[in-house]
């Protein structure tokens, strides 16, 4: 099959799944998603929580974990994902990393989280990303529709042009009450951070705690125009 055959089947594929499972709940979404691309489908996470990886591990036990592993992380991220390796055993882990050490890209450019964030995560999230990417034909994300307004229309399936495969979104309708009771009841790892006042993880240096009453993503490059990192739109 051509890759121009591939997208053009994929990409009708997601509209018509995107219709079918608009309302469909989280488990039923990663069920098709099992049912639909077997092996070739992976759970991305920043470590911020295990929860769409708990739901993805009653569908496959065995489920490919994306980490995009920059350097910048805060030590309770890494350990986060540590402690998922022990809780998850069957999972696998792929930590996508840039080809520039965190010390050679600073030793070349210096401090582009701060001189040029878009450069940096373009480099350390962006390209990382899309190259393991290229392996799959689907991929899972725990973005919700709560997160930020710019998140407001994440539908549960679409095609990712940019990326070239189907993302599946299945907690994207879900509220902060049910996200939260879903690690409650089921006991769900989670960033010690978040506890700390951190509702939205990144990179240690774009990372703040959000000023009492603003939106959870308000700490991400905060003082900046920046929102996203350039992976979900
Ligand atoms: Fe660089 Fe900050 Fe983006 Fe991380 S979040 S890749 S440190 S700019």
């Amino acid at each position: 099959m051509t890759t121009a055959t591939r997208s053009e089947r994929f990409r009708q594929l997601a509209e018509a799944a995107s219709v079918e499972l608009a309302d469909a709940s989280a488990l039923d979404a990663l069920e098709w998603t099992a049912r639909t691309f077997g092996e070739s489908w992976i759970v991305a996470s920043n470590m911020q929580d295990a929860v769409l990886i708990d739901l993805a591990v009653k569908v496959k036990p065995d489920v490919d974990v994306l980490f995009l592993e920059t350097g910048y992380h805060f030590a309770e991220t890494i350990g986060t994902r540590d402690a998922v390796d022990l809780v998850y055993p069957q999972v696998r882990i792929i930590n996508a990393e840039a080809e520039q050490s965190v010390a050679d890209q600073e030793a070349e450019f210096g401090l582009l989280n701060r001189t040029d964030p878009n450069r940096c995560c373009h480099l350390r999230k962006v390209i990382p990303l899309r190259r393991t990417l290229a392996g799959y034909d689907a991929w899972v994300t725990g973005v919700r529709r709560v997160d930020a307004p710019t998140r407001a229309n994440t539908p549960i399936v679409q095609w990712d042009e940019r990326n070239g495969l189907v993302k599946i979104n299945p907690i994207a309708a879900w509220s902060d009450e049910e996200f939260n009771g879903y690690i409650a009841e089921h006991g769900i790892l989670e960033n010690p951070l978040v506890q700390a006042g951190y509702p939205s993880i990144g990179c240690a240096p774009c990372t703040a705690k959000p000023l009492p009453g603003a939106d959870a993503r308000s700490g991400r490059w905060a003082g900046l125009a920046k929102t996203e990192c350039g992976l979900h739109g």
